[in-house]
Parts: structure tokens; sequence; C-alpha cells
């Protein structure tokens, strides 16, 4: 083989420079970095997803169902709030969702927005589309008020604005009143608001969704995903509600059959189990409090957290305790964010491994 460089290869001039999305993905005891469920799969959804697949495995000759009709009729029955298949689309993760919406809406020319820090994806999925990117900011305690996105949203005219709820890295929800407030911020130039509630399933609470916004507001599209609370990551399954034009938009950019029939099969599976499989998203939030708590007790600050994750500041050097973690056989996120680590609520053993390695990091380094 011969070796040749990235910077040798024809690379469009946008790309050149770029690093690809890069969590650390390294083989410990303990891995709570990137917000997976980490409960183990129930037997009776792996029986059923099981039989579902192998139903799906002797029409695999064929292309799959393009419009994906029954999982969209699931999706629908699971998020209520009076939606119909009409209102459904589904890809490959969120991250597919996403990157179809900027393909319709973005591209050369236009930007998208979103508020920092927040999920690391968003610029790399509009260098992907050739969106421009521009990173609005926060408050110093990283909430964002509705007369500030307002503000930025007027400076900028962005085609889209991406709003994370619960938002990521920091855990924290917006209000429902806040999201209203940039939509219509945004209608002033007809520009699309997309809000990410990839952690929804976790809030305190679940009347905030922006689902509730939905009705009269063509412009607007919440993502969801069946990485997080339905333990489904591996399974490559995000959606979206919106108005149905918004559906018909992203056909004319989504690839032919581009969710395979063992994608629908596996989480109309779930879907159907979906009782057992949310029983866990409880424990989780318990995890997740008892983290908040302890995480206080230690003199440190949590943020309030709607999602199965807690950001939290108050330490002198985030690299050292994050190095003591692994050290320690525990997995978290350094999102690069002075002081302040994020640990995903696992199971009740690993949440104990994390506050008890984390607890004598503290007192070592103190003394
Ligand atoms: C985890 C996460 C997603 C999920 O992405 P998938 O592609 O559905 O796995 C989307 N948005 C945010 C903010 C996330 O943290």
């Amino acid at each position: 083989m011969h070796d040749i460089n990235l910077e040798d290869l024809p690379l469009r001039d946008d790309l050149r420079g770029r690093s690809p999305y890069g969590a650390p993905m390294i083989d410990v005891p303990v891995t709570i970095n990137v917000n997976e469920n980490t409960h183990p799969m129930p037997d009776e959804v792996v029986q059923a997803i099981t039989r579902e697949v192998a139903s799906v495995a002797t029409t695999l000759n064929r292309y799959p169902d393009r419009e994906f009709q029954v999982l969209r009729e699931e999706l629908a029955r699971y998020l209520g709030h009076g939606l119909t298949p009409e209102n459904i689309w589904a890809a490959n993760g969120s991250n597919e969702i996403l990157q179809q919406l900027f393909q319709v809406f973005g591209g050369p020319g236009r930007s998208v927005m979103s508020f920092v820090p927040t999920y690391s994806m968003y610029p790399l999925l509009a260098s992907g589309t050739n969106t421009e990117f521009i990173a609005g900011v926060r408050d110093e305690d990283f909430t964002l008020s509705a007369e500030s996105a307002v503000q930025q949203i007027e400076d900028h005219r962005p085609e889209i604005v991406v709003l994370c709820s619960p938002n990521n890295p920091t855990g924290t929800g917006l209000e429902l009143e806040t999201i209203e407030a940039i939509y219509e911020g945004m209608m002033r130039h007809r520009g699309i608001t997309i809000v990410d509630e990839a952690y929804a399933e976790f809030a305190q609470d679940h009347k905030k969704t922006a689902l509730r916004l939905l009705p009269q507001r063509p412009h607007l599209v919440i993502t969801r995903t069946m990485s997080k609370a339905f333990a489904l990551a591996g399974a490559r399954l995000g959606y979206f509600a919106a108005a149905p034009a918004i559906t018909d938009a992203v056909r004319l950019v989504r690839l032919p059959y581009h969710l395979s029939a063992v994608t629908q099969a596996t989480a109309v599976a779930a879907l159907r189990h979906r009782q057992q499989l949310l029983a866990n998203v409880d424990d989780i939030r318990r995890q997740r409090d008892r983290i908040v708590r302890e995480l206080k007790a230690m003199g440190l600050t949590p943020a309030v957290s709607d999602s199965n994750f807690v950001f939290f500041g108050g330490l002198a050097d985030q690299q050292a305790a994050w190095k003591h973690l692994l050290d320690d056989g525990v997995l978290v996120r350094d999102n690069g964010i002075q002081g302040h680590l994020r640990v995903t609520a696992g199971t009740e053993e690993e949440t104990t491994a994390f506050l008890t390695s984390l607890k004598r990091y503290l007192q070592t380094s103190a003394s």
C-alpha cells in the first residue's frame, strides 16, 4: 500500500484542517462518557427484537419499505400529542436527521446558529453540509434567555437555529416560553427552528416537551432519538416530529431506502416493548439525582439536569480529575470546559464507582 496523507487528497477547501467527531473510545470497566443507557437490555426485549429481525431476514433480498410506514405509526403513537405518521420522519440516528435538515434548509451561502457550549456535532454537521456555523453565546452560568437568543438571531438572521433541550453538555432544559420567543424571532425572516430533544424522557417535568408547541408552528422541528432512553444507541434510530411539509422536504435529500429493514424491525420491536425498555429510565433518573446530591456534598457545583448525565464544575484541574478517574477504570467526558466534567448516570454500581473514585481524588488532590 502507498501511504498518502489526508492533506495530499483533493479535499473540499472547507474541510481542510477539520477534525472528525472523536469522543475517546477506551476499553475500561465503567464507560460513562457518551450518555448511553448502560442498563442491560431486558431479556424479553432481546427476544422480541430477535424474532422481528428473523422475520425480515427472509425478505432481505428486497429493498425495505422506503416510507417505513409501520415504524412511523409506532413512533406517532409513542409521541402522542395528536401526531400522525404524516408528521413523523426517521433516519439512522438523530445525527442523520439533523444532517438531512441541514442539507435541505442550510447549504452554501446559508447559516445555522446554535448556542455554545452545546452538542459538538452541530458544527461538524454544518461543515459537512457546507453550511456556515454561527456560535451564539450563553450567559456566564450557561443558561440562555429569550432576550439574548432573539437579539443574536436578529443580528445574524440564520436560516436554521438548533436549540438543544436539555442541552448537552450542560444538562438543563429550556423553558417552553423561551422556545416560543426564539421561534417568533426566527419567523421574522422565515427561518427554521429545530429543538433537539435527545434526552426528553429523562426530564424533571415531562410536560416541558416542545411537542406541545407544534400545532400552528409549521417551521418547528423536534428531533428525538432511541439512542438514550430506549437503550438502542447501537441500532441507530433517530426521528423528528414536524408539519408534513417538512417530511416532504427531507424526502428530497434522503438516500433511497436509507432505513434498512433490520433497523426498522429492531425499532418497531423496541417501541412495542417500550414499557419494559423505559422501566430503566426511573432508575437512571434516581442515579442522576444521587450524583447531583453527592457532588454538592463534595463541594462541587453540578448543574440542574433534565437528562441522563450531570455536568459539574468546581474542579481546580478537570484534566487531572479525568485522568484519576480513568486510572480507576472510570471513563467520563471532558468537554474542554475549564474546571468542568460531564458524567453519564449509569447503573447503581457504576455510579458508586464514579463517586468513590472522585471523592478519593478530591481528598488526595487537596492534601
Ligand atoms: C446523543 C445525542 C444525540 C443522539 O444522536 P443519535 O445519532 O440519535 O445517536 C442527538 N443529540 C444530542 C444532543 C445528543 O446528546
